[in-house]
């Protein structure tokens, strides 16, 4: 009798209801949706940039007709609001459209200088899609942060095994489905399910490119799973956003902007504000803007709370906890406090003057929680900031100074008097630094990271003196060395 396929189900974090059951695929049931990946490759490659376009194109179309029945089910299996749905389904359409519109222009082959030397030569550069992209992703945007891997991969002309989070695998499973009522042919764009486990299988499974988002830890392993295989990785990892308030901001509208940065999404924002410097002299200001900013914020179900619950339970005991050591290590609440950690919900929690050696300040936290520390100027705000093993977003508040203190900051993107903003223009590269991973989705340099580049250096006509052969001469020898000094080096 054959065993029947194992499964898991996704759930509804507000009540914990089983909403949804989806096989666990194996290694075996992996490595078949990377081969049939493989072979529709070559077609895809075919189909040119215009067709590509074309598919793409009429993707992001028909998410956008279908954008009720998706934002649906991202709420119910995050149990963010519908319309935080609607937000993000509509960027990753417009990152989709925008990765369809460019990668021709982007991927164009470029003609380089063969040098004084080399002169008889053309020298070309030219970009040829990876093969085929295993993409691993997060459940706390769904389809916005899977689709800035899938989109700009497809785009550039390779196609793509993606395994969602297991707590959101009917968006990836939906994501499947709608890609191929608009596909030419099959296995473009696959989707497999599962657990840890299924990622590791991906990862495993030779394909010419991983691109994970996900937690710093398990993009380690990751990175590490990739290496036996040679297999090149993208890591979109956390982070602990610092916001800069300096002494010329607009006050409220930083209070505004940085009530929304950390709570929205119930914090579940890798480029969520965690952590804020306010310059002392306008910290009063500020705090009170603050506290002004979050007194109507208020977690609920879909419908009824500004945020959904904590979509990962086991989340709840890492919010407590940074709460918890914050105000052991000195920390003060001025809104919330511990008892705000309500399962499933998080009620907003404010916290000041908190060590910068608590766990609050150096790990993420993931929850609805800000803490506000006074600094002297923006010099110490800049130290403070940089002195994390994270380095993902940022955002400046400054009337003046905003470009001199993002000039500074060590982090992958910098948003100047707003806040995510980097998130949704499709046309600047995505990603961190340091513990938030390498690689870059979005824009140009997002395109680019799933090709390779291929150089090709043709003879145009040929020089009667030769390097290249057994035939060369003292004389030859004699030249070359001459040719080095006269020209510096200069062979570019
Ligand atoms: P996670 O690391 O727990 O899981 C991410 C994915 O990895 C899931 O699909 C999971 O099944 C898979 N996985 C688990 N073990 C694996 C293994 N051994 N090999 C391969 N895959 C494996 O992260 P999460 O809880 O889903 O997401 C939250 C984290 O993601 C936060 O840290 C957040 O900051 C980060 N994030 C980063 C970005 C970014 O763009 N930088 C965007 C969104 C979320």
């Amino acid at each position: 009798m054959p065993t029947r396929a194992k499964t898991f189900d996704s759930h509804y974090p507000v009540t914990g209801d089983a909403i949804g059951t989806f096989p666990i695929h194996t290694d075996a049931d992996v490595r078949v949706a990377v081969a049939q990946a493989r072979i529709a490759s070559d077609k895809w490659v075919a189909l040119g940039f215009r067709g590509r376009k074309k598919v793409l194109l009429a993707w992001s179309k028909l998410l956008m007709e279908r954008i009720e029945e998706c934002t649906a089910l991202i709420s119910m299996e995050t149990g963010k609001p519908v319309s935080d749905a609607k937000l993000e389904a509509s960027l990753a359409a417009g990152h989709l459209a925008w990765a369809a519109r460019h990668a021709q222009e982007v991927m164009r082959t470029s003609h380089r200088s063969p040098g004084a030397v080399m002169a008889n030569m053309s020298a070309t550069v030219e970009r040829s899609p990876v093969g085929v992209v295993g993409v691993i992703g997060p459940w706390n945007y769904p389809i916005f942060t899977p689709m800035g891997s899938i989109a700009y991969a497809l785009a550039a002309g390779n196609t793509v095994v993606f395994k969602p989070s297991e707590f959101t695998p009917g968006v990836g499973v939906w994501l499947a489905r709608t890609f191929a009522e608009v596909a030419p042919f099959s296995n473009i764009f696959l989707c497999v399910t599962g657990l840890g486990d299924t990622g590791r299988a991906l990862c495993e499974a030779h394909v010419d490119k991983l691109a994970f988002t996900g937690s710093t830890k398990t993009a380690m392993v990751v990175a590490a799973t990739c290496a036996k295989t040679m297999t090149p990785v993208v890591l979109e990892c956390g982070g602990k956003d610092p916001v800069i308030v300096a002494h010329d901001a607009d006050i409220k509208r930083a209070a505004e902007n940085s009530i929304w940065s950390s709570m929205s999404n119930g914090g579940q924002t890798c480029i969520g504000a965690e952590r804020i410097y306010v310059v002392e002299s306008v910290a009063d200001e500020f705090i009170a803007a603050m506290l002004d900013a979050v007194k109507n914020i208020k977690p609920g179900e879909p419908g009824v709370g500004n945020y959904g619950p904590a979509t990962m339970p086991k989340q709840l005991e890492i919010i407590q906890s940074h709460i918890k050591d914050a105000l052991k290590s000195g920390g003060r609440a001025i809104y919330g406090g511990a008892k705000s950690v309500k399962d499933p919900y998080v009620e907003p929690v404010i916290l000041v003057d908190v060590p910068e050696d608590s766990m609050a300040m150096q790990d993420e936290t993931f929850g609805p929680t800000i803490i506000i520390n006074r600094v002297k100027n923006v010099d110490e705000a800049i130290i403070l900031s940089n002195a994390s093993r994270y380095g993902l977003g940022a955002s400046v508040w400054s009337k003046r100074q905003g470009k001199k203190i993002a000039a500074q900051l060590h982090c992958g993107m910098v948003a100047i008097n707003s806040t995510i903003s980097f998130a949704a223009v499709a046309s600047v590269p995505f990603g961190g630094v340091k513990d938030s991973g390498y690689g870059r989705i979005h824009g140009p340099e997002g395109i680019l990271e799933f090709t390779y580049a291929r150089t090709i250096v043709r003879a145009r006509f040929q020089l009667p003196i030769t390097f290249t052969s057994f035939k060369r001469t003292a004389g030859n020898d004699k030249l070359i060395i001459k040719l080095t000094r006269l020209l510096n080096g200069r062979f570019g």
